[in-house]
């Protein structure tokens, strides 16, 4: 077997992806001080700027080096649906043919990006689409900064306030490149956001979770969507690995790690299955004693899906349960339906989807990629 090219493209690493520690102990293993990776750091993510040889601060042997050494050019994404509501939906091609999708989401005074995190994904909840299409990889964290580096071309640097990993995939499954892109999306000389505007939200992988707990300042959404376990067993097949009592558990885990936040409970309400009066007392008495806040998702439907959505009446009267017991909640707003970005509407198949409902979408071209 012949030997690979040298310096060949998809052999270097992904730059974009590289974190602080990471790039430090590369520099040092190079001899190099430690604060060049604060500078590399800043051209890359603060000023946008992909181009070795424009870091005019780093001299010429280290841009040369660091040129040879890694892959710097961004990904694009392939295409962009705008909502009527103002939501859009990026659709990235990567190596390999996979597509994944973000969404970014205006709201009054924010802009929150839901970023991808696999290809695909492993966990198989009953009510997903991104399930529905199987798993192909993980995203490296290159892949996942392509699409915050997206969301910066349409809002600006400031202009995005929040990611959430809600998008395609588990994230907790691909650890390492989402711890990266946490650190990179908390560092001041990364992207600087607020801790409590980067959100991991689990399937409920405990080992992770636990992990998580201990070495990321994020704030944690963990999917719940039943309040026992034969139903949750049916909903989120994990949870036939990592019962419900094993799930709170890593949630005090995390609690205990970080005294000044809370979990966000997500749960889907599906009609007839997991949204009466009952079960809402049932969540109630779970989450007894956790400082926790509920995201109640009315489910959003897609071809193919088995489940309903329940009517608004129900949908109050979950809420009310839960606003009785003491438990505070909100339900999340559905947006961008309309180019199938909701809540588990994603599944990256671009082009059966605009067959599936002509009309509904309205590609536009990306500023970039056009
Ligand atoms: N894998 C992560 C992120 C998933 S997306 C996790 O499970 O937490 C974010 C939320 O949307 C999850 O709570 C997920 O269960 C929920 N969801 C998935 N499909 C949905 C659908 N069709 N309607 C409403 N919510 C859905």
């Amino acid at each position: 077997m012949s030997a690979p090219a040298l310096n060949a493209p998809a052999e270097r690493p992904g730059l974009w992806g590289w974190d602080r520690p990471r790039l430090e102990a590369w520099f040092v293993a190079r001899g190099e001080p430690a604060y060049r990776a604060r500078q590399v750091l800043s051209w890359l993510h603060r000023r946008g700027v992909e181009d070795v040889s424009a870091m005019t601060d780093l001299g010429r042997t280290s841009r040369a080096v660091l040129a040879a050494s890694f892959a710097t050019a961004r990904r694009l994404p392939e295409a962009v649906f705008r909502s009527a509501d103002g939501s859009e939906k990026a659709v990235f091609r990567l190596d390999g043919g996979a597509t994944v999708e973000a969404v970014l989401i205006p709201e009054e005074g924010r802009n929150t990006l839901c970023v991808s995190s696999q290809a695909g994904c492993p966990i198989d909840c009953a009510f997903c689409a991104t399930a529905a299409r199987g798993f192909e990889r993980n995203l490296e964290a290159h892949e996942i900064i392509a699409q915050v580096r997206w969301a910066i071309d349409r809002v600006g640097r400031e202009g995005l306030t929040n990611v959430v990993f809600m998008g395609m995939g588990e994230p907790l499954a691909n650890y390492r490149a989402v711890a990266a892109v946490c650190r990179l999306l908390l560092d001041p000389v990364a992207y600087g956001l607020s801790r409590r505007r980067v959100t991991v939200s689990t399937s409920g992988l405990v080992p992770q979770m636990h992990r998580l707990a201990e070495e990321l300042d994020v704030a944690l959404a963990v999917s719940f969507h039943a309040a026992h376990d034969v139903l949750r067993d049916r909903l989120v097949p994990l949870n036939r690995v990592h019962p419900l009592a094993e799930i709170l558990a890593a949630c005090r885990h995390y609690l205990a790690c970080r005294p000044d936040r809370h979990v966000l409970v997500e749960y889907a309400l599906l009609d007839g299955v997991n949204d009466s009066p009952d079960e809402a007392r049932a969540l109630a008495r779970l989450l007894r004693g956790l400082a926790v806040k509920v995201n109640l998702i009315p489910f959003n439907p897609f071809p193919g899906s088995l489940f309903r959505r329940p009517e608004e009446g129900r949908v109050a009267a979950f809420q009310d349960v839960l606003t009785r017991a003491g438990v505070f909640s909100r339900v999340r707003r559905t947006r961008g339906g309309d180019i199938a970005a909701a809540c588990g509407q994603l599944a990256g198949e671009v082009r059966d989807r605009r067959k599936h409902a002509p009309g509904a979408e309205t590609p536009c071209p990306s500023p970039r990629a056009a």
